[in-house]
C-alpha cells in the first residue's frame, strides 16, 4: 500500500502529524499529561492503513522527536492498534500477518487482536465494556461510500457502495457505470474487491474501453482485476509485499514497496526528485515531519475538556 497522501486527504495527515507533535509540547510543559490519555494513540483497524499509521506514529515518537524534550521523554506515548479480527493485514498471507505484528511490537506499539471498539467518544474508545482513555482516535477500519451512491435510489451495501453489473454499469441503467471505491464489484471468488487505487484505476480504464465498444457497436465486456499485489510499510526500513506466490518481509519488503512506487511515478525528474527526497527524509530520520502546522488546541480549550471519561465499566490505565 503506497503511503501517499492524496490530496483530498492531506489535511487530514497534517491534523493526525499537528494532535502528535502539539500533545508532546503540551507533555514537555506540564510532565503529568505525559501519563494521560493525551500521550493515547488509538488507531481502529490492522489493515494496510492501520498498520501504517500505527508504524509512522510510533517511529515519530521513537526516532524523529527523540531527544527533543528535556522533561517530558516521547518514548512513553502509547500507541494502541485496535484490530477485530485475530491477525493483522487479513488480506495478506498469515506468515507477512506475523511479520508486521513482530515489527510494531519492537517499535513499541500495543496490537490488540480479536478485540472491536464499540464506541468511541472525545475521551476515548470503548472495546466492549473496557474504556480506554485517549485523546486521539484515527479510524482505519474502512470507508463509507460517498452520498453521492445514496442519492441514486439503487441497491447499496452496507458501505454505501453501489451494487454493480459485471460491466460496471448500474443494473437498470445500462449507460451509467459506478467505478472505484462506490462501486461493489465482485471478485473471481465472490468477495467485493477492494478500495484500492489499482482497482480503480483498471476499472477507469476498462469503462473507457466499454463505452468505445458501444461506439462502435461491439458488445461490452465484463470487469476482470488483474491483481499485481499489495504491500504495505511497517515502519522504518519494514514492509510486507506480496504478489502471486511471492512472499516478502522486512527490509527485502521495504525496498520492494519503494523500487515500485518510485517505479509508478510519471517522468524521470518525478522519479529522481521522489528518490532524493525519500533518501534524505530516511537518512535525516524525517526531521521535516516535525513542523507543526494548522491551529492548536488552546489551553482553555483543553481545560475545559472533561479529563475523566464517562463511567465506563473497566478502566484500562495508561502507562
Ligand atoms: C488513508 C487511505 C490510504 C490509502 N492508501 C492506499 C494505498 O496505499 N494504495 C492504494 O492502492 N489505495 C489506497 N487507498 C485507497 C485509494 O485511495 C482508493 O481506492 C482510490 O483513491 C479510489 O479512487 P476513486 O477515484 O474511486 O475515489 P477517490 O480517489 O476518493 O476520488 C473520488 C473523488 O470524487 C470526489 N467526489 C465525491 N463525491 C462527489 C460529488 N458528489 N461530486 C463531485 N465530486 C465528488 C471526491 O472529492 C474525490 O476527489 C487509501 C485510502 C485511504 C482512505
Amino acid at each position: 500500500m503506497a503511503g501517499c497522501v492524496l490530496p483530498s486527504r492531506s489535511p487530514d495527515a497534517l491534523e493526525i502529524r499537528r494532535r502528535v507533535l502539539t500533545a508532546f509540547e503540551a507533555a514537555e510543559r506540564d510532565n503529568d499529561l505525559a501519563r494521560s490519555a493525551d500521550l493515547t494513540f488509538v488507531i481502529v483497524g490492522g489493515g494496510p492503513t492501520g498498520v501504517e499509521l500505527a508504524g509512522a506514529i510510533a517511529e515519530l515518537a521513537r526516532y524523529t522527536v527523540a531527544g527533543e524534550f528535556r522533561s517530558f521523554d516521547p518514548h512513553r506515548t502509547r500507541v494502541v492498534l485496535v484490530e477485530g479480527g485475530t491477525r493483522l493485514l487479513p488480506a495478506f498471507h498469515e506468515s507477512l500477518s506475523k511479520a508486521a505484528l513482530t515489527a510494531l511490537e519492537r517499535l513499541g506499539v500495543e496490537v490488540k487482536l480479536d478485540t472491536r471498539v464499540t464506541n468511541v467518544t472525545d475521551h476515548g474508545v470503548n472495546m466492549g465494556d473496557v474504556f480506554l482513555p485517549a485523546r486521539t482516535v484515527l479510524w482505519a477500519a474502512g470507508v463509507q461510500g460517498s452520498s453521492l451512491g445514496r442519492s441514486l435510489g439503487v441497491e447499496l451495501d452496507r458501505a454505501g457502495r453501489v451494487k454493480v453489473n459485471p460491466d460496471l454499469t448500474i443494473p437498470g441503467f445500462p449507460d451509467a457505470y459506478v467505478i472505484g471505491d462506490l462501486a461493489w464489484c465482485a471478485g473471481p471468488d465472490g468477495e467485493p474487491l477492494p478500495g484500492l487505487a489499482p482497482v480503480a484505476i483498471q476499472q477507469g480504464e476498462h469503462t473507457a474501453d466499454n463505452i468505445a465498444a458501444v461506439i462502435d457497436r461491439r458488445e461490452r465486456k465484463p470487469f476482470r482485476y488483474w491483481d499485481k499485489g499489495i504491500m504495505a510499510t511497517v515502519g522504518r526500513a519494514n514492509g510486507v509485499a506480496q504478489t502471486g506466490k511471492l512472499r516478502l518481509s522486512g527490509f527485502i519488503g521495504w525496498m520492494t514497496w519503494l523500487f515500485i512506487h518510485i517505479l509508478y511515478l510519471i517522468g524521470f525528474r518525478n522519479r529522481i526528485i521522489v528518490m532524493i527526497q525519500w533518501v534524505w527524509a530516511w537518512v535525516t530520520y524525517g526531521r521535516s515531519a516535525r513542523l507543526i502546522t494548522g491551529i492548536p488546541l488552546s489551553p482553555a480549550r483543553r481545560a475545559e475538556a472533561p479529563v475523566s471519561p464517562p463511567a465506563p465499566a473497566h478502566q484500562e490505565v495508561n502507562k
